[in-house]
């Protein structure tokens, strides 16, 4: 296509004009960070560069003098962001400057429309908006841009009102120009010293320069234009602790972390003069960002070597169960051109890795002992994903264990023990931990299957998430003491001979149920259903089902335990015992197999036929 063509004319993904307008609207108090996110994206965009030139020199052309240049043009009334980095492709700046390239946008715009005008802030905030913040302060945005190794520029123009029209152009090198066409109320944005203020605020530790031609007098009517440096450049993570600010830090995470609230906790690492000479910043954030649940696990730490970027999000720094801790990793005694391929086997990065584990299972130890208010605040944003970290990381499975926080039957509402707490607490004769899951805490705590726990004293830890009974029988056994699930196995036996006979026949009649016994477990219900060791659980299954995938299980057989002190199984026994082939022994029994059913949180399958049943009773006991 020639320059002299109209431009084409093209509409953003739908969901996008409606965001734009939320965007615009919520973060008005804050629209200064539209600077930042540019900046960010010219910072990576040279990062990227850099990086490819590494292998291919050729393609910087013998540009490496990185920058990012602020310009104003006051007539214009436009701020011009620049830099050299590695520009973009006619298709990339469809793609990427077109779309908001992420799941669950459609949830998101719900939840802001939804939320309290105050809140919005931090909603986006977790939400990233990157380059549509540009519209706080712009009516119209204009980005010109050149790939690295494309002799053709491309320019895109929008009004962010749901059009963006996109053209050939002309750029003389490499990089991309961002220019804002500044709103009436936004012309702040047009004086320098406004502009270096939030440089410095939000921005200081970037890297590479962010310059800007500054206008000074140097006496009698004599004026002087000087290039100046905004940003100190300091990478911070190679600073010393104590010379790091706490507002330092917390700048520094809101930016990599696209955040607007400050992190839960800092954890700076300095590993000198050991195997290993690396130095990692690391952050907990406060919440978890919007998109945490749909994204695809991704670390949250960026690889650098002496402070070149050399991958971002980097899956060899930390395992997936340990992907909300973001940061930045800087390992000097690693090659600068090292390969995606070599990484991945890296011995130095092994050692990296084991090391930052460490250092983050401590970390939480320490919040858990030492600032508990501030750990639950983690767990609660963050308890489902550690806990994956039980099956995924086995060397640590026990330390894991360590952090994992429990409602009980002993605890209140909202209130937690740890296994730690539990094993302390159990009395001498009790050899196993108990547990019990389900869909929530008031359908598992009134369950029959704590009946006998209950009645001995003995506390049963109460579960809710589909992760945690692959993470109790992964963990499997906690200081020798076996943790064991209340639905499974046998409590007590109990044999009594003359149950024999009618517990034979029941099992023959019973659907779905391989062994019908007598309970250990039950004080004041009837009848319970319990799952032998290893079959899956009724949980489980109700999962299953849920997600559609039932028919991916073996049908499996409970077996149905009776409450020999009873009077509705006593009753029956007497039945039996007068006439053993009475008709109501089978109806009978099929209630207290159903009865069941219902106690443990599934759902009849005969419903017809449990109706019929339990209305011929009524008709009886009426007559
Ligand atoms: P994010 O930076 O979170 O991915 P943005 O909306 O800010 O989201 O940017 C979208 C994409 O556009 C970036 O990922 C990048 O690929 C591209 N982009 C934005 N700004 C630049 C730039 N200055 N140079 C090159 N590419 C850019």
């Amino acid at each position: 296509m020639s320059a002299t063509q109209a431009p084409e004319r093209l509409e953003f993904k739908t969901e996008l004009k409606q965001l734009l307008d939320l965007i615009i609207h919520s973060l008005y108090t804050k629209k200064e960070i539209f600077l930042r996110e540019l900046i960010s994206n010219a910072a990576d965009a040279i990062d990227k560069a850099r990086f490819e030139g590494l292998k291919h020199p050729e393609l910087l052309e013998g540009d490496t003098n990185w920058r990012i240049k602020l310009t104003v043009y006051k007539d214009a009334g436009t701020l011009m962001v620049s830099d050299n980095g590695i520009g973009m492709s006619r298709e990339a700046v469809v793609q990427d400057l077109g779309t908001i390239a992420r799941s669950g946008t459609k949830a998101f715009i719900e939840n802001l429309k939804q939320a309290d005008v105050k809140d919005r802030p931090d909603l986006i905030g977790q939400f990233g908006v990157g380059f549509y913040s540009s519209f706080m302060a712009a009516e119209r945005v204009t980005v010109v841009t050149r790939a690295a190794g494309s002799t053709e520029a491309v320019k895109w123009e929008s009004d962010g009102q749901g059009e963006f029209t996109i053209e050939t152009a002309d750029r003389p090198s490499r990089g991309t120009d961002v220019i804002l066409h500044l709103r009436e109320d936004a012309k702040e944005f047009l004086d320098p010293y406004r502009l270096r203020q939030i440089v410095k605020q939000y921005s200081d530790f970037i890297e590479h320069p962010i310059v800007m031609d500054v206008e000074s007098v140097i006496g009698d009517d004599k004026t002087e234009v000087k290039e100046e440096t905004f940003n100190s450049r300091q990478a911070i993570w190679l600073r010393n602790k104590n010379e790091v600010k706490p507002e330092e830090y917390t700048e520094f995470y809101k930016s990599i972390g696209r955040d607007f609230e400050d992190p839960l906790k800092v954890i700076h690492v300095s590993a000198e003069g050991g195997a290993t000479d690396f130095k990692a910043l690391m952050f907990i954030p406060a919440h978890r960002p919007m998109d945490f649940f749909y994204k695809e696990p991704k670390s949250g730490l960026d690889l650098y070597v002496k402070r070149v970027l050399i991958q971002h999000e980097s899956e060899e720094l930390l395992p997936t169960y340990l992907r909300f801790v973001k940061g930045v990793v800087d390992a000097a005694d690693l090659p600068l051109n090292v390969s995606r391929e070599t990484l991945q086997h890296h011995p130095l990065l092994a050692k990296i890795k084991s090391n930052l584990i460490n250092r983050v299972l401590k970390t939480l130890g320490e919040m858990k002992d030492g600032e508990y208010e501030n750990y639950l605040k983690f767990y609660k944003e963050f308890g489902v994903t550690l806990k994956e970290g039980v099956p995924q990381d086995w060397s640590n499975k026990e330390r894991i264990a360590d952090l994992l926080l429990f409602e009980s039957t002993k605890t209140k509402p909202g209130e937690y023990t740890t296994l730690a707490k539990y094993v302390e607490a159990m009395p001498a004769e009790q050899k196993e931990i108990h547990y019990i899951i389900g869909e929530t805490r008031q359908q598992i705590e009134n369950s029959p299957y704590l009946e006998s726990f209950k009645a001995k004293g003995e506390e049963v830890l109460l579960l809710t998430e589909p992760i945690d009974e692959f993470v109790m029988s992964t963990i499997g056994e906690y200081k020798g003491k076996k943790i064991q699930a209340a639905d499974r196995g046998e409590v007590e036996k109990k044999e009594d001979a003359r149950f024999e006979g009618l517990l034979k026949v029941l099992a023959a009649k019973l659907p779905r149920v391989k062994e019908v016994r007598l309970s250990g477990r039950l004080k004041e219900s009837a009848a319970v259903l319990v799952t032998d060791e290893h079959g899956p659980s009724a949980h489980f299954e109700r999962i299953m089902k849920r997600a559609g995938r039932s028919g991916e299980l073996p049908e499996s057989k409970r077996i149905l335990e009776l409450n020999p002190d009873h009077p509705a199984v006593t009753s029956l026994l007497t039945l039996f015992e007068k006439s053993p082939t009475d008709d109501r022994i089978d109806a009978f029994g099929h209630l207290l197999y159903e009865e069941a059913v219902i106690a443990e949180g599934s759902k009849i399958d005969d419903i017809a036929g449990f109706a019929k049943r339990l209305n011929d009773l009524i008709v009886k006991a009426s007559a």
